[in-house]
């Protein structure tokens, strides 16, 4: 009998989501997350929070609403609060082009569901006081999104995992995935050598995926980016909420957090590197843009910054799905930086894919093999990522 009947590598908010699935469709006893660290203590630790479903692609944000809902009605489904408020998201633009797409998207997202409003610069000043507006030419507005927090969120499904019966095994470090001669998982290597079979395996590392899975030859393009955010202290007279706002043109977003502010962004053009390390020094680099469009900024000290790494992909979609070739092994990774707020609808599409049930949302645009298939994705990479 194998050591247990799924092993899932990795304990953040996916992995822990689609432990918490699989323990409600089969028998939990056979199911094992390895967290090298503490659970919970990679990415997902440095989450800003925010969940919004404004996408340009139908799976992100069908993946988006089913997410939302669970978020919204979290304590009955896994109990424990993770402090969701629907404070709203707000994308703004001074660019014709960006305009454009931006009523184009909310075309799209309002025949896929989602409440949007576009919001003209009148608007737009008195739903952000304190950002610069003279120079936008519109917003599109989701009321219904908002803000979770991944450490409370986290907690809960650590705990719900655990009353589900899910072993959870922190310190234990995989070193490899266990592949049979016919090609399919067989289970894992530990670190310290120690081998322990499964019938599957899910690889759920975050922007430690690629690393792992290519100690059994796999290539997949899950490439770690660092992103900083900074908290200010007290600012006077800021708004105790608005909208998690984002500078489309430049990719800076901010939130207001209790009398602070908390931005970041900017980085998204930065060089692949698993260095995680705070870099205070780098906010010069948001300077004048940041400034130019919330100009109370400018004078805010900054007390706080923290830094972690996106799991980002070529289209800037998730990577969820069984490896062709490689039956039993699955990846469920690579959100480019939507892990936090997807992570519930991942958990059921995961649930569903290693039962053979029908999923939640259709997930084929998500499969593995369209990276190893070295297709072309520019047409369908998502376009709202900042
Ligand atoms: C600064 C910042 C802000 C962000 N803001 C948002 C946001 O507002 N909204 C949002 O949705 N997303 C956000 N993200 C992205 C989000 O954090 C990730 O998409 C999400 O946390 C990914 O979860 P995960 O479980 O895949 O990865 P992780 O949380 O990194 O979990 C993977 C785990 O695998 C473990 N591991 C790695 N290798 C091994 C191994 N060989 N053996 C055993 N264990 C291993 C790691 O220790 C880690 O705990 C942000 C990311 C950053 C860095």
């Amino acid at each position: 009998m194998a050591d247990a009947s799924v092993i899932i590598v990795g304990g953040g908010i996916i992995g822990l989501s689609t432990a918490f699935e699989m323990a409600q469709r089969q028998s939990h006893a056979g199911i094992t997350v390895l967290e090298r660290n503490r659970v919970g203590s990679g990415t997902t630790s440095k989450a800003t929070g925010g969940i919004r479903t404004q996408f340009s692609s139908e799976t992100n944000v069908r993946l988006a609403l089913l997410s939302r809902e669970r978020f919204a009605h979290w304590q009955g489904i896994y109990g424990g609060n993770p402090r969701f408020v629907r404070i709203g998201y707000l994308f703004v633009t001074a660019s014709e082009r960006q305009a454009a797409l931006l009523q184009a998207g909310a075309r799209e997202q309002r025949r896929w569901g989602v409440e949007v409003s576009m919001l003209t610069p009148p608007e737009l000043a008195r739903t952000v006081p304190g950002m610069a507006t003279g120079d936008l030419r519109v917003g599109t507005f989701t009321e219904s999104d908002g803000m979770a927090d991944p450490g409370a969120a986290t907690a809960a499904l650590e705990s719900a995992c655990r009353r589900a019966g899910v072993t959870l095994r922190e310190g234990a470090e995989v070193q490899s995935v266990r592949i049979g001669t016919d090609g399919a998982a067989t289970g894992v290597i530990l670190k310290d050598g120690t081998p322990l079979s499964a019938d599957r395996v899910v690889v759920a590392c975050g922007p430690w995926t690629a690393p792992l899975l290519a100690t059994i030859g796999l290539s997949v393009p899950i490439r770690p980016h660092h992103r900083q955010v900074y908290r200010t202290g007290p600012l006077p007279a800021w708004p105790p909420t608005i909208p998690l706002t984002v500078d489309l043109d430049t990719g800076l977003y901010c939130h207001s957090d209790g009398g602070a502010v908390v931005f970041g962004g900017g980085d998204r053009d930065t060089s692949p590197s698993f260095d995680d390390g705070a870099r205070p020094s780098d906010v010069v680099r948001l300077g004048d843009a940041l400034i130019k469009r919330w100009p109370r900024l400018g004078e805010a000290p900054i007390t706080h910054t923290w830094a972690g790494l996106r799991e980002m992909t070529p289209d800037d979609h998730g990577v969820v799905g069984e490896l062709p070739d490689h039956p039993g092994l699955f990846v469920a990774a690579g959100f480019s930086g939507h892990g936090f707020m997807q992570a519930p609808a991942v958990g059921l599409i995961m649930a569903a894919l290693a039962t053979g049930s029908p999923s939640p949302v259709d997930a084929s645009a998500l499969h593995p093999g369209r990276f190893l298939r070295n297709e072309d994705r520019r047409d369908t990479a998502e376009r709202y990522v900042f």
